[in-house]
């Protein structure tokens, strides 16, 4: 039984236990709330109409209808109007990604908040010495000045109401917020020095403001400086559309000076009024759920993050679910480090029971039970790892040594992809046969034909390295191979495949010449001169073709002869190479049978790493 069950009865902002009740259409104080698309009989027995009358409306709008026929949104939306009810398509978000979720708020719960400020503008304009003529100010009689810099973000009061400020200037952390889906910010106070006027970062700054549309106060700052000039800030403030009120528009300049701490109440005042204009509001009456703002790793207390509450109010014993990982709400402290037993919405806390160090910018939300909490941070480490398991790079033959050397029976995936069924069951085979008590070797994927994106994928997926015997990749495929770290091991001799997996399970790689693709270039017409051959007409598609390269000749993905070139033809001249995007003609030593399509892939052999 949860303890603050009793007395205090929240609205919980997701579940795990979406009932099927939760799922189904029913109509709510006069809305009809859905979550798909429904049958005209369904429709008509929710909304308590006879069905008649809503096969009959229908047919007037021109649609044929029966009790199975299902509706789409307007058919619904057209019904509900008809008969006099709202209506509302509800998606149903799977708990564990409560980014996605969207709060409903019963109107007569919501409560005002304080806003939250962040302090931006070009360095050296006096952000930081804005921030702490803020923060020590005594503008609260008793009020404690100079607060401890303990907490990244605080709370200041003025004529009875509250402002928050986040405490980091400048717009990195304003824009490493936002990359990660998390706004914050309600107000942008934009800090110009009056005797430098608008630089490079103010219009960045601006520009940040505005993609995000926040609303922008200007604090004209250094006014006590001799060059001061606040019309010419206002003046180039005009030529990025922020036209200030003198002139017409409708942002606020407030003349400051940081340094001697004048008209800083006049500031705050304006940010009140602004926000008063935008008529911020939250529910105190739910679980709380917000923004990392801050993380460390406490060495007394453990993990400790600053969370700004953006919705609801979180309790002492709260359990919580931050980014993939959960805990409780163990303490939570505010910037006096002062211990509160809750905070409401637009509170920044410092709270400690966490079990991992969360990122600044990561979402949190807080859960009535621990079991819930639990199953869902679960969920959220599950999906978060099958995404890093994509991304990070697969087994290489370097770690076939350490896997040896390691205690546990490692498995080693493959996938081998030849020139033919036949040769790839052999590599299949031979492979198999060098698994050790040490090291399983499994081969994932044994087929013939060219190497391809689609075995990069499995490749990724599987940490699998992949073996060419007598195939290649084309250009493509081994970009993806590149941007999914998978190794490709080329080879047209078994017995040379076998030894370098063995001599990689021995630790014993060496340093051998290895071969590098230069470029690829694809035959698109062919010219027979007698006496001299074939000549392929060819684009070159990747890379650079040489004269003096080795080549091989691909077709639909299999080697199909290897040698050299006898020329390389650029318009009528031969020429040392050609690049990526020109035409050239191109002979093969011994080789006539080249075909359109062909492709033809340089390479040179170049001592390994
Ligand atoms: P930030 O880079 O925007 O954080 O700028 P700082 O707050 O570090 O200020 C840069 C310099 O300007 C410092 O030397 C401050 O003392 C000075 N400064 C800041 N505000 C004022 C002001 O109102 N008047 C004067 N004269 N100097 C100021």
């Amino acid at each position: 039984m949860g303890k603050n069950k009793k007395n205090f009865e929240r609205e919980t902002n997701v579940s795990t236990k979406v009932s099927a009740d939760k799922a189904k259409t029913k109509v709510n104080g006069g809305v009809f709330v859905y979550t798909g698309a429904i049958s005209a009989g369904e429709l008509a027995k929710t909304l308590n109409i006879p069905l008649g009358e809503v096969i009959k409306f229908l047919f007037m709008q021109g649609k044929m209808v029966t009790i199975n026929t299902i509706l789409d949104d307007e058919l619904i939306g057209l019904v509900c109007l008809e008969f006099g009810y709202d209506f509302q398509k509800k998606h149903i978000v799977a708990a564990e990604n409560f980014e996605e979720v969207e709060i409903h708020d019963d109107p007569s719960k919501l409560k005002p908040r304080a806003p939250v400020v962040t302090i931006m503008g070009h360095v050296d304009h006096g952000k930081t010495t804005l921030i702490d003529a803020i923060r020590n100010s005594n503008l609260v009689a008793g009020e404690v000045g100079g607060i401890s810099q303990e907490i990244g973000a605080y709370q200041k009061e003025i004529n009875g109401q509250k402002i928050t400020f986040i405490d980091t200037p400048g717009h990195e952390a304003f824009t490493a917020m936002r990359s990660r889906g998390a706004s914050v910010t309600d107000i942008v106070i934009l800090v110009v020095a009056a005797d430098d006027g608008v630089m490079p970062q103010t219009i960045e700054a601006i520009d940040h403001a505005k993609s995000a549309g926040v609303p922008i106060i200007v604090a004209i700052n250094k006014m006590d400086k001799p060059g001061a000039d606040p019309e010419r800030v206002k003046n180039e403030l005009m030529q990025h559309d922020l036209i200030a009120e003198d002139y017409g528009g409708d942002v606020i300049c407030v003349e400051i000076s940081a340094k001697q701490k004048t008209n800083i109440s006049a500031l705050l005042e304006t940010v009140l009024l602004v926000a008063e204009m935008k008529d911020l509001k939250a529910n105190p009456d739910r679980y709380a759920l917000g923004t990392v703002l801050e993380a460390k790793l406490d060495r007394n207390e453990g993990p400790k993050a600053t969370l700004l509450i953006q919705n609801g109010t979180l309790k002492e014993g709260d359990y919580l679910v931050v980014g993939s990982s959960y805990g409780k709400a163990r303490r939570m402290t505010n910037e006096f480090k002062k211990v509160l037993k809750e905070a409401s919405p637009s509170t920044p806390v410092s709270v400690i029971g966490l079990a991992e160090v969360p990122e600044a910018g990561d979402r949190f939300m807080a859960f009535a039970e621990e079991s819930e909490a639990r199953q869902i941070a679960m969920k959220r480490k599950l999906l978060k790892e099958a995404k890093e398991k994509n991304k990070s790079s697969a087994a290489s033959l370097e770690d076939l040594y350490a896997m040896a050397n390691s205690d546990d029976v490692q498995t080693i995936n493959i996938i081998i992809k030849a020139d033919s069924t036949g040769s790839a069951e052999a590599v299949k085979t031979s492979l198999e046969k060098l698994t050790t008590d040490k090291i399983k070797i499994n081969v994932v994927r044994a087929t013939s034909g060219a190497i391809t994106e689609s075995d990069i994928l499995l490749a990724s997926a599987s940490k699998a390295i992949v073996y060419g015997f007598n195939v290649r990749p084309d250009a493509k495929t081994r970009a993806k191979a590149e941007e999914e770290k998978i190794e490709i091991r080329l080879h047209n001799i078994i017995y040379a495949l076998i030894e370098e997996l063995q001599a990689a399970m021995k630790g014993m790689l060496k340093k051998e010449l290895v071969e590098k693709v230069t470029g690829q270039a694809e035959i698109r017409k062919l010219f027979k001169v007698s006496k001299i051959g074939t000549i392929g007409g060819c684009m070159v598609t990747d890379g650079v073709i040489k004269a003096n390269s080795l080549v091989r000749v691909i077709r639909s993905g299999v080697v199909v002869f290897e040698g050299k070139l006898a020329s390389l033809q650029r318009e009528k001249d031969q020429a040392k190479e050609v690049k990526a995007g020109f035409e050239c003609g191109m002979l093969i030593e011994n080789y006539n049978d080249i075909k359109e399509g062909d492709i033809i892939e340089g390479y040179e052999m170049v001592e390994g790493e």
